[in-house]
């Protein structure tokens, strides 16, 4: 944390904000605010962030305003300040971003805020540590809806225009400031909720007008996971909710997955899925309901102070999340989906240089990009794991005892890792001081080995970390004969009652640590992995198989040999699409060039199997692979010309098709589907067409500077095509070259996606340590944006695994 935002959070106390915006006009937009507060020091002097501004006033002159920051001097105990300005919209989703849908000219401006962002859309104190309340209202065109984190109050017609009036919201952080302006497509209801007066709660969905038909298709499965979700949190969490309302927005443009404004969250627009969900997104959707509806208390009403705590925010709702979908929602197979999906990339992001404690030191976030580039899958996936082994560890009754208590406690306010561990503390017997020290102040993470003494099986701990699990014994057709509750610690665990017998540890999957089994046990994995009956089990043991892949234990050829015999009799639909996914994911990252084609077709035929097999919850999933993956293009066509196949089918055979050679099918879908998601499926396609004309036209129009974040992403996803290894060699150096010149030009977000656009495809070994070492001399410089940086490292660190 900077000196001078400590100082000046210990300077400001009681600030409130009261805004007027004028979305009007299409050029940008006018900011009013009057922002009051007290100074613990009179005399002392202060300043409010505001970027990009322009005809900045402060108290009706020019405002003293350089280098993104208006200088307030002389503070007396009590300060009123008034700004105005007139302030840009973005386009990259960072700030205030204009949208126009293409499919029906409509224009949406939404205020994507986070970390350092809210500050290109308001002038505020933009710290984390000082919280505002906020008095919004917004003048926008008539035929709009305007949500914002406080309840409506009124609106008042004004010809062309209306103005909207919020209530005042309780204090939050200025990071989590949001309001969102179009014509909406609304589905809304009063929440039951007996603290509220009235006993209800103004609760909503909202989306594009142009996916009407998709939010009324699932507005009533959104509206029962939220309320089964709300009902939940407010009977297990001792304080009250906070907010006047709730509403969740699919809002356009948005950078991550969704973002926990209060009382307003928006999720990005593409959750809101064109054609039937599948599985995975069904359950994902889920959880991220429960994840941002978590938030609420974790991060919005107890905020960290600092971003080194930003776990405390994400690992929490992250976990919640998963398991609040499970026992409030119904999806109760989430942990099943997390084993095989959520917690690899946990482990991937803790294999690498990259990695950090969960808890981050305070003097490693040195500046709020490293604060940004550590939003990952160690502060989401891992953490959510090392928090499911602590309520483990726990047990459930103490592990909430203890999270209410910090809620309780720094409600309103900001809390740090210290103040956690002596909630926590308070609330156990056990020692949470020392789990907290081997568990989110270091790095990496265990492996359990089974080892036999005679017949029997030994269970040892290669790491430092305490865990509590499930071992389970099976006979020699993988039918479970026991399980035991293990404590394993430095001391190995004779399993004396399992000798004999194949042994799983982990089988429920509570401990985040890789397992190597014994060889006897191995054998008999391999061999039944399709007749294991617990699905998390068995997608903890797929898991094994894709680490022991990546490890490289097994060749990709054994894992795709492994899919063969044992995912073809695969039913749980989460375990045969997260295999699927992670398949191609290595075949990707791992395979030889001479060998693609072949492991391809496997995964091609098994996604065959599942859709003529005709069940419907395998289908939507296995429809998708087997359109992308299929190299039969009479197959493909006539697909398309079908009636009824799924929109996003379709897409993923027109670019099939085109990847193939074949990109007629480009223009007819593109006239049939002119929805965003459309937009970004033909640029998709475009980009996957095997010519170097066709090569030389998307990478020109990816490096132009000209692509909003998402069209990047669309373009990237279909460049580095699976067979183009040849086609595509000239192209890995300029990716470096070309993609470090547009980051210096671009923000964080282009950072991030560049950084995204990696060359994942296979190539051979010699090619992979060509591209290694141009990467390598890039950073060298020391010269590549941070953000950038971070993920050139990661890819660099996943390609040695390769070498
Ligand atoms: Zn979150």
């Amino acid at each position: 944390m900077l000196p001078e935002a400590r100082e000046r959070a210990d300077l400001l106390t009681d600030v409130h904000t009261e805004l007027h915006l004028d979305l009007t006009s299409t050029e940008d937009f006018a900011v009013e605010a009057t922002i009051s507060f007290r100074c613990t020091k009179p005399g002392a002097s202060s300043f409010l962030e505001l970027t990009g501004g322009t005809d900045v006033t402060l108290d009706g002159r020019p405002a003293p305003y350089a280098d993104g920051r208006i200088a307030l001097t002389d503070l007396a105990e009590t300060n009123t300040v008034r700004v105005t300005a007139r302030m840009p919209y973005v386009h990259d989703g960072d700030g205030m971003t204009e949208t126009i849908d293409p499919a029906d000219g409509e224009r949406y401006v939404c205020a994507h805020t986070s970390m350092d962002i809210t500050q290109k859309v308001i002038p505020c104190f933009d710290q984390p540590d000082i919280k505002s309340t906020f008095s919004l209202s917004v003048t926008a065109p008539s035929h709009w809806t305007v949500l914002a984190n406080g309840a409506l109050a009124s609106r008042s017609a004004g010809g062309t225009a209306d103005t909207w009036v919020f209530e005042q919201t309780p204090p939050f952080s200025s990071y989590l400031f949001t309001l969102v302006g179009g014509p909406w497509v609304s589905v809304t209801w009063d929440e039951p909720y007996a603290p509220a007066p009235g006993g209800t709660l103004p609760f909503g969905w909202h989306a594009r007008a142009s996916q009407e038909r998709e939010l009324r298709r699932d507005a009533e499965e959104l509206r029962r996971i939220t309320s089964a979700c709300f009902q939940h949190y407010t009977t297990v969490f001792e304080p009250e909710y906070p907010y006047a309302d709730y509403q969740q927005v699919f809002a356009p443009g948005l950078n991550w997955g969704a973002m926990e404004f209060p009382g307003c969250v928006v999720f990005r627009d593409q959750a809101l899925v064109q054609g039937t969900p599948t599985e995975l997104e069904r359950e994902w959707m889920a959880s991220v309901i429960a994840h941002e509806m978590a938030h609420m208390w974790f991060g919005d009403l107890v905020t960290m102070k600092w971003w080194e705590d930003s776990w405390l925010n994400e690992s929490f709702a992250d976990f919640m999340g998963y398991d609040v979908a499970g026992v409030a929602a119904g999806y109760t197979d989430t942990w099943t989906s997390a084993a095989i999906t959520r917690k690899p990339t946990g482990y991937r992001a803790d294999r690498r240089r990259s990695t950090h404690p969960i808890a981050e030191d305070t003097e490693e976030i040195v500046d709020v990009d490293t604060a940004f580039a550590n939003f990952d899958m160690i502060t989401y996936a891992k953490g959510n794991a090392a928090l499911a082994q602590l309520g483990h560890w726990l047990g459930e009754e103490d592990f909430l005892a203890g999270v209410n208590r910090h809620l309780s406690s720094h409600a309103f306010g900001n809390a740090d890792l210290a103040d956690f561990l002596d909630s926590l503390d308070a609330a156990s017997d056990l020692d949470v001081r020392a789990w907290a020290a081997a568990w989110l102040r270091t790095t990496g993470f265990d492996t359990l080995v089974v080892t036999r003494d005679g017949d029997v099986p030994v269970l040892t701990r290669e790491g430092s970390r305490p865990h509590r699990l499930t071992v389970s014994a099976y006979d020699d057709a993988m039918r479970l004969v026991d399980s035991r509750d293990v404590h394993l610690g430095a001391e190995p665990v004779r399993l004396e009652d399992f000798a004999g017998r194949v042994v799983v540890p982990n089988s429920g999957d509570e401990t985040f640590a890789v397992i190597r089994p014994d060889e006897q046990s191995w054998a008999a994995i391999t061999a039944g992995l399709s007749s294991v009956e617990s699905q998390l089990t068995r997608a903890m043991l797929w898991w094994t198989a894709v680490d022991l892949t990546e490890s490289t234990v097994i060749g990709v050829g054994e894992l795709v040999a492994l899919a063969d015999r044992h995912l073809r009799p695969e039913r749980h639909p989460l375990v045969f699409e997260g295999v699927m996914k992670a398949l191609q994911a290595v075949v990707r990252r791992y395979d030889e060039p001479a060998e693609v084609a072949a492991h391809l077709s496997v995964v091609a035929d098994i996604a065959r199997g599942a859709v003529d097999g005709g069940d419907p919850a395998l289908a939507p999933g296995a429809s998708r692979v087997l359109a992308r993956l299929s190299a039969d293009r009479d197959f493909l066509v006539g697909w398309l010309a079908r009636d009824g196949v799924d929109p996003s089918v379709r897409w993923a055979a027109v670019h099939r098709l085109a990847e193939l050679g074949d990109p007629s099918h480009i223009d007819p879908e593109s006239e049939r589907d002119k929805s965003v998601a459309g937009h970004h499926a033909a640029l998709t396609a475009r980009a996957a067409v095997p010519t170097e004309a066709a090569k030389a036209e998307a990478w020109s129009r990816l490096m132009s500077g000209e692509l909003g974040s998402h069209e990047f992403d669309a373009v990237g996803a279909g460049f580095w095509g699976w067979e183009q290894g040849d086609l595509l060699r000239p192209y890995l150096d300029r990716y470096v070259s070309d993609g470090l010149d547009l980051a210096r030009r671009s923000g964080q977000a282009m950072g991030d996606v560049i950084g995204d656009a990696f060359p994942r495809l296979p190539l051979t070994e010699g090619v992979r340590r060509e591209l290694r070492a141009a990467v390598a001399a890039a950073l060298a410089t020391g010269d590549v944006p941070t953000v950038l940086a971070r993920s050139w490292n990661d890819s660099l660190d996943d390609l040695d695994r390769t070498l």
